[in-house]
């Protein structure tokens, strides 16, 4: 049977690269994914993600000065690209897997869709609030936590469907990722809190767990030992996204509850241009990736944001 990410890690013999990628802009084909797959490919990744993208609300200005209200999905294709990554490329590919926007029947049938495929890995995740919107709010019949997907999901991993009356159902095969916030996730009353919860996606059949980026790895090392401590034993995955803005010093912090340290403030806010910082980026990348290979971390997962000539920089000088 072919390797899933938990395989894959219990293998290797040193730390593993991967990355994630996001599906084109509706209207574009895949030339651009290729374009930075194909930067990478020379580092063997063990698995590369493709996020998944619900809708939004938009817009529209009408003639007559009124505006219309439109629901557009900007980067549609999660499924489509991930199969077609995976057999152009002949590497695991996982596809995230949200809440957002699903009841619990359409993603029961995503499911289906994958297992057709030969995709058996997902990345649980709920989805961040619609764009506009102050809170999460789950589809009438749809799942509220990454928790309740991941039991979703594991349920189909022993054949148990949402109609329980099916008969003979096949037992799906998925390794489920889940994310993880080593500055906790912006909801979160408190850092007990957020593990509290990460534990039971664990529990309730997660295979591992991939972080939110962080730039200083003291808080990655010290959420590693705070998840040990409650018990959580499965890989902790790093990941890491290179800075390349320079407004990023607010953006990153406020899109995504995440600190930049205050020497990296201090030398992007020297740089004269973004092509400067896209270069303080991958040099202050390079260091992280080093601490953290010598501490032993199963895999770095590098976040591209579909352009890949930085993490190529990143992974030639750590691999
Ligand atoms: P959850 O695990 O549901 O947690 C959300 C919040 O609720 C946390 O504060 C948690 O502590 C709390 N909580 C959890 N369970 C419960 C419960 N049962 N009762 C009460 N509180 C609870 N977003 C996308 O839209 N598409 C993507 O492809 C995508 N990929 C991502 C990949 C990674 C590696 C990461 C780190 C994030 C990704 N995101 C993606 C963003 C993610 O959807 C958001 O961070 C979202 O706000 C939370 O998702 P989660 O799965 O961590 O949620």
């Amino acid at each position: 049977m072919e390797e899933r990410v938990i395989e894959h890690i219990s293998k290797a013999k040193s730390t593993l690269f991967s990355f994630e990628l996001l599906p084109p802009l509706k209207g574009q084909d895949f030339t651009s994914t290729a374009n930075a797959i194909d930067l990478l490919m020379e580092f063997s990744p063990a698995f590369i993600n493709i996020t998944y993208h619900q809708e939004e609300v938009v817009y529209e200005n009408l003639p007559n000065g009124f505006m219309k209200k439109k629901t557009v999905r900007k980067r549609p294709g999660t499924v489509g690209i991930a199969a077609a990554i995976k057999y152009r490329y002949g590497v695991n590919v996982v596809p995230h897997i949200i809440c957002g926007g699903f009841t619990k029947e359409e993603t029961e049938n995503a499911l289906i869709d994958l297992q057709f495929l030969g995709i058996n890995d997902v990345l649980a995740v709920r989805g961040d609030p619609q764009v506009g919107m102050k809170k999460f709010i789950p589809e009438p019949e749809g799942n509220q936590h990454a928790l309740e997907l991941v039991d979703q999901i594991n349920k189909l991993n022993k054949g148990i469907y949402l109609d329980e009356e099916l008969l003979n159902t096949r037992s799906m095969n998925f390794c489920i990722g889940v994310a993880g916030y080593p500055e906790k996730h912006a909801e979160s009353p408190n850092m007990d809190s957020d593990i509290h919860f990460l534990k039971k996606k664990i529990e309730a059949g997660a295979h591992y767990i991939v972080t939110q980026m962080f730039y200083d790895n003291r808080n990655y090392f010290d959420f590693v030992d705070c998840c040990r401590a409650e018990g959580i034993t499965v890989p902790i995955i790093p990941g890491l996204k290179p800075i390349t803005t320079r407004d990023q010093i607010v953006s990153i912090p406020k899109t995504f509850n995440v600190d930049i340290p205050a020497g990296l403030v201090k030398e992007m806010l020297k740089c004269k241009n973004n092509s400067e910082v896209r270069e303080l980026g991958v040099e202050w990348a390079i260091r992280q990736s080093k601490e953290l290979m010598e501490k032993g971390v199963p895999v770095l997962h590098f976040y591209t944001m579909g352009k890949s000539d930085n993490i190529q920089k990143i992974a030639k000088a750590v691999f």
